[in-house]
């Protein structure tokens, strides 16, 4: 018989209103995937659950298994960055990672490495000497690593041939000028061996990569359509807070 009771670790990802008082909680989980829980009485003010379940909190959770929702019946919080809220430098960057992540899984799957690897990336991000534009890049193309998606950074993906300067999204990896593809985008090869340095590379160690302006912006377009195309994306609402 299924038990009425357990227990996960979890990240608040998303939250919204449900009813009079409760909350509807979507949690990225170490233990049992991602799913959504209702937090009972979370909008009162006298309510014990509710800091534990605000967004970017990460924390021990108890459940009861509900007809259509868990329901939380305890919360202690283990880290939370819920400073990112207050913070308009942090916040674009935090809800960036947090919504990339959501969308990227689906529900029953396990995502203990992709749990981990945010929660990674959000204490980064919180760090003074972190360069955020490279921890977000870093953060993407680990993302789509860890999903099996990994882009082909070493040689045209059609022929083999080493001299390739652009990026087919569609192909996902490297073209050379023979074989280019209609979607392809510039990349130069110091922009691929960096891309493949952050793929490899533990997340801390993004900030130590040096990159011109230009392929500052290359990588973006690069990572960007890459994730857009093969990871079924569609439009990441928050990358536009991020562009501002
Ligand atoms: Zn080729």
């Amino acid at each position: 018989m299924e038990q009425r009771m357990f227990k996960a670790d979890g990240i608040v990802l998303r939250t919204r209103i449900l009813g009079e008082a409760d909350r509807l909680v979507t949690l990225l989980t170490l233990e049992e995937g991602k799913f959504e829980a209702v937090a009972r009485g979370a909008r009162k003010i006298k309510s014990k659950l509710a800091a534990g379940v605000d967004l970017f909190n990460y924390g021990h959770f108890t459940f009861h298994r509900g007809k259509t929702w868990p329901i939380i019946t305890g919360q202690d919080t283990i880290k939370s960055f819920s400073c990112f809220r207050e913070d308009p430098d942090l916040y674009p960057y935090g809800i960036y990672m947090a919504e990339l992540s959501d969308r990227l899984i689906s529900g029953e799957q396990p995502c203990a490495e992709i749990c981990r690897l945010l929660l990674e990336g959000w204490k980064l991000l919180g760090e003074k000497n972190t360069d955020r534009f490279l921890l977000c890049r870093s953060f993407e193309l680990k993302l789509a690593h860890i999903s099996g998606y990994s882009p082909h950074l070493h040689s045209c993906t059609n022929c083999g041939s080493e001299k390739a300067l652009a990026f087919s999204p569609r192909q996902g990896g490297l073209m050379c000028s023979c074989c280019q593809a209609a979607d392809a985008i510039k990349m130069d090869p110091g922009t691929a061996a960096v891309a493949r340095r952050l793929i490899k590379a533990p997340l801390s160690q993004s900030s130590l990569v040096r990159l011109s302006d230009s392929q500052k912006k290359e990588l973006a377009c690069v990572t960007a359509a890459f994730l857009t195309y093969h990871l079924d994306l569609g439009e990441i609402k928050s990358r536009r807070l991020l562009a501002e």
